[in-house]
């Protein structure tokens, strides 16, 4: 019988967890011509290849690897540079979950770390040591929105022979490419943006050199980190729509930001699209005029004030999580910053009156109308 000629437009769901092999030649091809074809879905899927071909073009890379978290994404660049007895450095600004990897997990097994306040990222020189292998940075900072120059921070690793990962999470390709600023590696969680609808838990790393790349995916396969089938399908259908999206959260949530900025219930408002925020000048060449959705506000430091304005709101849930297109709201104090240390959390700011608002796509009339009933 012969095979109708079915041409699916969008790439099937491969759900398999394996292939199948004519016999022993075929399976010998698959090894001798690597890329040929599947041999079981950890070491490589054509879902989860679309999905690290995808970001790695937006990246401009040479190549990713698809990942089932952003917490995998980070293990997995991390691990590319480093082994036991090496040293990373680490922004003091950073996701309570990098910290945590860091402090709680990677320390044991001999790799440590020092955080490197914000002011010092252009002068690593009394950091790094002669076992320091990389610093690790946001673009945008997780929760207070600070801007890294990664040109001046690519410049100053590479000064010191040390690799720059970023974390691209929170600005997304759309607004900047780390990759063409310097960086050596660049990851996502693909939960927050790229898949963008709070349906998927992903991660990526998209690396700069095909060496690199190969490092990443043998990482990936043995580790054992990486994307399902599925997973990989909904992230894929997700970034089709990535450029119209973060236009959308970005024009709503400089909407927002200016009326936050004068209420008199928010003391403070940190968004790179105001002309007010200290890094606005450099947020808005790196990422072309555009600043995300993500903002963080600060409310009177009281709970009782931070839980009226949760019960209240109607569009910003508050949900643990970020840059879905409905709007949400979180408190890095309670949630994604509970790991810092007390220190570290004082240095930053961050209390109990700091909430970070995910700003979505819906009509900015009605979140601006929400954010006023609630703040009242
Ligand atoms: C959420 C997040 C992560 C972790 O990603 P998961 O997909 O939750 O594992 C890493 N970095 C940043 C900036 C994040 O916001």
């Amino acid at each position: 019988m012969n095979q109708p000629n079915i041409q699916p437009k969008i790439t099937p769901i491969y759900q398999t967890s394996v292939f199948k092999f004519e016999d022993l030649d075929a399976v010998q091809r698959y090894f001798d011509e690597p890329g040929s074809r599947y041999l079981y879905s950890r070491n490589g899927n054509p879902n989860s290849d679309e999905l690290a071909e995808a970001v790695s073009h937006w990246e401009g890379g040479a190549g990713a690897v698809a990942t089932g978290s952003g917490m995998a994404a980070i293990f997995a660049a991390l691990l590319t540079y480093c082994q036991a007895g090496d040293h990373v450095l680490c922004a003091a600004d950073i996701y309570g979950g990098s910290a945590a990897l860091l402090n709680l997990e990677l320390s044991r097994l001999g790799i440590s770390v020092s955080y490197v306040p914000f002011e010092d990222l252009y002068d690593l020189a009394a950091y790094v040591r002669p076992t320091t292998k990389l610093l690790l940075c946001e673009t945008m900072s997780n929760p207070l929105l600070r801007v890294v120059d990664l040109r001046a921070a690519a410049a100053e690793c590479h000064r010191h022979g040390i690799k720059l990962v970023v974390d691209n999470t929170f600005a997304t390709p759309v607004l900047t490419r780390p990759l063409a600023l310097g960086a050596d590696m660049v990851l996502h969680s693909v939960t927050k943006y790229l898949a963008g609808h709070s349906d998927v838990t992903a991660g990526a790393v998209v690396a700069g050199t095909a060496e690199d790349a190969a490092r990443l995916r043998q990482i990936g396969t043995v580790f054992g980190l990486t994307l399902s089938p599925m997973e990989s399908w909904l992230s894929v259908r997700g970034l089709k729509t990535l450029r119209l999206r973060v236009a959308a959260h970005s024009h709503n949530a400089q909407q927002i930001a200016e009326f936050l900025e004068v209420h008199p219930a928010v003391e403070a408002v940190y968004y790179p699209g105001l002309p007010t925020h200290p890094q606005h000048a450099l947020a808005v060449v790196q990422g072309h005029g555009l600043f995300s959705g993500m903002m963080s506000i600060r409310l009177a430091d009281d709970a009782a004030v931070v839980n009226r304005f949760m019960q209240r709101s109607q569009r910003f849930p508050f949900a643990p999580s970020l840059a879905g297109v409905d709007s949400s709201c979180s408190h890095p104090l309670y949630t994604s910053h509970r790991a810092l240390t007390d220190a570290q959390r004082a240095e930053l700011g961050i209390t109990v009156g700091l909430v970070r608002l995910s700003v979505g796509i819906e009509p900015v009339e009605e979140l601006l109308a929400d954010l006023a009933q609630a703040l009242d």
